[in-house]
């Protein structure tokens, strides 16, 4: 095992495996995933679609280990989630490597999940195990003791998408983890390395006891095995609301809990006293970083009339000056991750256009780069502003007071995040108010997302939070036992 734990964790590693009770499994019978580079279109590995079947193998496994995984003490569950901190930060190029040529990310963004993202998460899950403590209180029985553990949920199922593949998997796994849970793990099928694989590989080394952490590569069907499976006790989903909905279902039929982070539609407002500049700054890196391919990208801008045609020619003039290419090439803007997505983004921006609105950057594509997009005179109604279109698209609507801002911010039926830019800070903090998301930013854009602050949406943008507090709670239970120590009276 310890010389598996020594291979690359760069593309060329062996990753036509799943790995499942601590054993790297070939499973030659199994359909295989072609991983694409979707810059070069190459084909860079294959990985075994996982089957129901090794999805229950899974669960199983997670079962055996979760008791004596939990019995650890909480310093030796800490222990291994700071040695697979180390792990990572050993093998970071090699990590980068991956998300670069499994996902499409620029180097800015693969530094951004694998050195900030991720080990602050995993910092923060670190401490988990001795902040996990329960509670001692009064009885209203003469002579009671009253005593509330808080004690792991048992094994979570975790099902992740491509976008920010390591970063959104480990959210998830690592608090799961120093929590005393076991954990099946489902990455999205166009990541199955970076969001799944790759951690394995990383705990493994870290010294993590086999079955506490499951990797099942694949799509829809080990998914929905994940999702469905009796001995789940959490499922925890990152993907988009379509897809949520249909997990939650599937979870609420064996009670699990669903912990679902879904699709966004976020608005960056910027109000008629904003400082042109720091909007136009925002809404380039909220708009533009990572092809807009982020639940907490700018999806919609919302501009004061007075400032709007400033706004659109400040911000297409950004755009145009960004280089799209090979993000391996040090290209600002890369790849959008498949023809699928491609296809979609395209047509909701000519769909666009053909109801009113105008290019004035971008607009075109080259295989599966898409040219960083503005379009001015956007309605809330067109393709582009109505729907989550995940790509490099910046829809400008114009507004003429306040309240037509919110109207139009909250006519959505998702409620992730979104951003005010104001210079009047008490006016810019009573609409982040109004705005029915679960996260608002005043004077920044909406990516942002730190390891101890309550992350996560309302409405069709999902249920519970990660970070901190929130997915400590969330991955754990509390268990009261209560010890009479003198008799009682009973009525009868
Ligand atoms: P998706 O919903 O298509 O897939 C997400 C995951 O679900 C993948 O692993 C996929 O294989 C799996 N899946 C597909 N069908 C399934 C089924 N029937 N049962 C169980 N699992 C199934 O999403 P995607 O295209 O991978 O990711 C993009 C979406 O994710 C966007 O909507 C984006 O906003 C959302 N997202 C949300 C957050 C957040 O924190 N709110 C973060 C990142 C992405």
């Amino acid at each position: 095992m310890a010389q598996e734990a020594a291979e690359s964790l760069g593309i060329g590693g062996n990753w036509d495996r799943m790995y499942v009770d601590g054993e790297w499994r070939e499973t030659s019978d199994r359909r295989r995933l072609s991983v694409e580079n979707p810059a070069t279109r190459e084909e860079i590995a294959t990985v075994p679609e996982g089957r129901p079947e090794d999805v229950d193998e899974a669960f199983e496994a997670a079962l055996a280990a979760q008791e004596g995984w939990a019995a650890r003490p909480p310093q030796a569950r800490a222990e291994v989630v700071q040695a697979a901190m180390h792990v990572m930060d050993e093998h970071g190029d090699e990590l980068s490597e991956v998300l670069i040529a499994e996902g499409g990310s620029t180097h800015v963004k693969a530094h951004t999940e694998l050195d900030v993202l991720a080990p602050g998460m995993m910092a923060e899950a670190a401490g988990f195990p001795t902040r996990s403590q329960g509670t001692h209180s009064d009885s209203v029985i003469p002579g009671k003791e009253n005593e509330v553990r808080r004690v792991p949920k048992g094994v979570v199922g975790v099902i992740t998408p491509w976008n920010v593949p390591f970063h959104l998997s480990m959210r998830a796994v690592a608090p799961a983890i120093a929590l005393g849970n076991a954990v099946v793990l489902k990455p999205a099928p166009e990541t199955p390395i970076g969001g799944g694989l790759a951690l394995a590989k990383v705990f493994e080394e870290a010294g993590l006891p086999p079955g506490v952490l499951n990797v099942v590569p694949g799509g829809a069907d080990p998914g929905d095995a994940v999702a469905s499976h009796p001995d789940a006790d959490v499922v925890s989903f990152t993907g988009s609301s379509e897809v949520g909905k249909l997990v939650a279902r599937n979870a609420g039929e064996n009670l699990s809990l669903p912990a679902l982070e879904l699709g966004g539609n976020n608005p960056h407002v910027v109000l008629e006293d904003a400082d042109l500049d720091l909007a136009v700054d925002t809404a380039v890196f909220g708009s533009f970083f990572h092809q807009g391919q982020i639940c907490i990208s700018i999806n919609r801008h919302l501009v004061h009339e007075s400032l709007y045609d400033e706004y659109v020619d400040g911000l297409a003039e950004r755009a145009a000056a960004l280089e799209v290419g090979d993000p391996a090439e040090g290209a600002d803007v890369g790849p959008i991750i498949n023809e699928q997505q491609r296809d979609q983004m395209v047509q909701f921006v000519e769909e666009s256009v053909d109801a009113g609105a105008r290019v004035v950057a971008g607009g075109g594509h080259e295989d599966l780069f898409v040219e960083p997009t503005v379009l001015a005179d956007v309605t809330n109604d067109m393709p582009t502003a109505c729907n989550e279109h995940f790509g490099p698209i910046a829809p400008v609507i114009p507004f003429s007071d306040e309240e037509e801002a919110l109207e139009i911010a909250n006519d959505t039926e998702y409620g992730l995040t979104g951003s005010v830019v104001s210079e009047d800070l008490g006016r810019a903090k009573a609409v982040a108010r109004r705005i029915d998301a679960g996260m608002v930013h005043v004077n920044d854009q909406p990516i942002n997302d730190e390891p101890h602050v309550p992350f996560g949406g309302v409405k069709a943008s999902g249920m519970g939070r990660y970070n901190g507090e929130a997915i400590l709670r969330e991955l754990t239970e509390e268990r009261w036992i209560s010890v009479q120590h003198e008799p009682r009276e009973f009525p009868i």
